[in-house]
């Protein structure tokens, strides 16, 4: 089968977070599988694309309305990453170092769209399947039924997957005529709420639509930012599939990021190296509970009640525990965890930033990994740190709810069910208790060491959907 991934990010080429992770794992393990895959994303200036070999495979030009934008389709040449990817250049547009953030990032991100469409209908081969991620390619499954322009393309089967339903790319009528040209009878696809919404968009034309996970599908249904009844119509060709992780690339036992290897049968010394190097970096206590946050500080990921979570649990718990930070977003949330460093000397930090090498140096060397998350897709951190022997300790919601189950009913990790201090509060204090019980505190890192998330088992549920809408045949 042939297949086209197009996303906004793609790991190592482009990450701001899980859907990088995912379009750079997913369609490796799909062409291991016998199938032949590419990724498209846009060229950014980005340290992968200044080290790298690429070869220019098509050019042409996107017209956005008045707009004219050159662009070229790049090949990366050494084919180390197990699939084709392709890079959309368009220098005016892309060529910064930043993936989001612009003020023309609805421009951006249509005329990446619109080249990828340009190019893909001008090879030889049609696709079967183009599978689109999250909203900045949420046209293109309308594109593909309804420009004229593309009208080659037909036939192609499209699955938009939602990494992240709380953002939509919505945008006034006044652009719409930086559309390629279509049968003004289906304008009605694009709208929602009197703009055009392009995560409804594509959730509307695609022929499948898929989750990041089960549970998140469900949580949709009731709360998806304005879209709840878009996505109770569409249920019958929707399906939460959870993520999988890339088992090469987080394998404690080969990762060259982090100080020790180790396996499930050395974590014990093994971790303790990887503690060692991140509390002499960030002076804290080598001796005591290491309790890290990786991840985008903002109040989908419970951000905001980390300052006062952890300023109450290290006094709770004084001199007996760390925290450690790993993040960047709301300035208010950064301020407010990096004025705690005054408060706990030698028992907190923070990072500000992002850092793929200490990301995996804090799976790798803590005890703890906390996610006290109000949404959560997926979620990647907790399934690399179950495979790091890292006890997530999470907030029951979406794909935290499908991989993480209490260690008071067995299971790998500890759950508390409000996003609130309180809770967060209680389970550190949990979590200070099992850190004692050494014996069963070793058993639960087995336990999660041991668990397969890998893509292998999980790429093959992709392809079902794909087998099944192309055997439908709907239109
Ligand atoms: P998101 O909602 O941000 O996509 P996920 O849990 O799905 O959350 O994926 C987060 C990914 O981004 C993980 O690979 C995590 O290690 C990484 N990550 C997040 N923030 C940082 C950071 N500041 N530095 C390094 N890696 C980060």
């Amino acid at each position: 089968m042939e297949i086209f991934h197009v996303s906004a990010e793609c790991y190592p080429m482009a990450k701001v977070g899980g859907l990088a992770d995912v379009v750079g794992a997913l369609p490796k393990y799909q062409s291991k599988a016998g199938h032949q895959v590419r990724v498209v994303v846009p060229c950014y200036d980005t340290k992968f694309k200044r080290e790298n070999e690429f070869e220019c495979v098509h050019w042409g030009n996107v017209k956005l309305g008045n707009f004219d934008f050159p662009f070229s389709v790049l090949k990366e040449t050494t084919d180390q990453l197990g699939y084709e990817l392709y890079l959309i250049e368009i220098k005016e547009l892309f060529d910064r170092p930043n993936i989001y953030g612009y003020e023309d990032d609805i421009e951006r991100f249509l005329s990446f769209q619109i080249a990828t469409l340009d190019w893909i209908t001008a090879r030889e081969t049609v696709p079967d399947v183009i599978n689109c991620h999250d909203h900045h390619t949420g046209l293109i499954p309308f594109l593909v039924k309804y420009a004229y322009k593309y009208e080659r393309l037909k036939n192609v089967k499209t699955v938009i997957t939602i990494h992240n339903g709380l953002y939509q790319g919505w945008f006034g009528f006044d652009k719409l005529h930086y559309l390629p040209e279509f049968d003004l009878i289906h304008v009605g696809f694009l709208e929602w709420n009197t703009a055009i919404n392009s995560l409804a968009v594509g959730i509307k034309c695609a022929n499948a639509v898929t989750t990041v996970s089960p549970s998140y599908l469900d949580e949709i249904n009731r709360s998806a930012n304005g879209l709840e009844a878009l996505f109770n119509q569409v249920r019958d060709k929707s399906k939460g599939i959870l993520n999988g992780i890339d088992i090469e690339i987080w394998d404690p036992s080969k990762d060259q990021m982090i100080v020790e290897n180790y396996s499930v049968e050395t974590f014990g010394a093994g971790k303790q190296k990887n503690k060692e190097k991140l509390c002499e970096e960030f002076e804290l206590d080598p001796s005591k509970p290491l309790f890290s946050f990786i991840g985008r500080l903002f109040e989908e990921k419970g951000g905001d009640l980390l300052p006062q979570a952890s300023a109450l649990a290290l006094s709770e718990n004084f001199e007996s525990i760390n925290i450690l930070i790993l993040g960047s977003g709301n300035p208010d949330i950064e301020a407010q965890l990096v004025q705690l460093r005054n408060d706990y000397k030698g028992y907190y930090n923070v990072f500000i930033g992002y850092n793929e090498e200490l990301a995996h140096l804090i799976y790798a060397g803590s005890d703890f990994i906390l996610m006290p998350s109000r949404v959560e897709p997926c979620g990647l951190n907790q399934l690399y740190a179950l495979r790091y022997g890292t006890v997530p300790i999470v907030r029951r919601t979406g794909g935290l709810r499908d991989t993480v189950i209490d260690f008071g009913d067995d299971g790998n990790g500890i759950c508390h069910d409000q996003a609130s201090v309180g809770d967060i509060c209680y389970s550190i204090n949990r979590a200070v208790k099992l850190y004692a019980d050494k014996s069963n505190f070793n058993k639960i890192i087995e336990r999660g060491m041991q668990t397969d998330h890998s893509w292998e088992r999980v790429c093959e549920e992709y392809i079902e959907i794909y087998n099944l809408i192309i055997q439908k045949n709907e239109v």
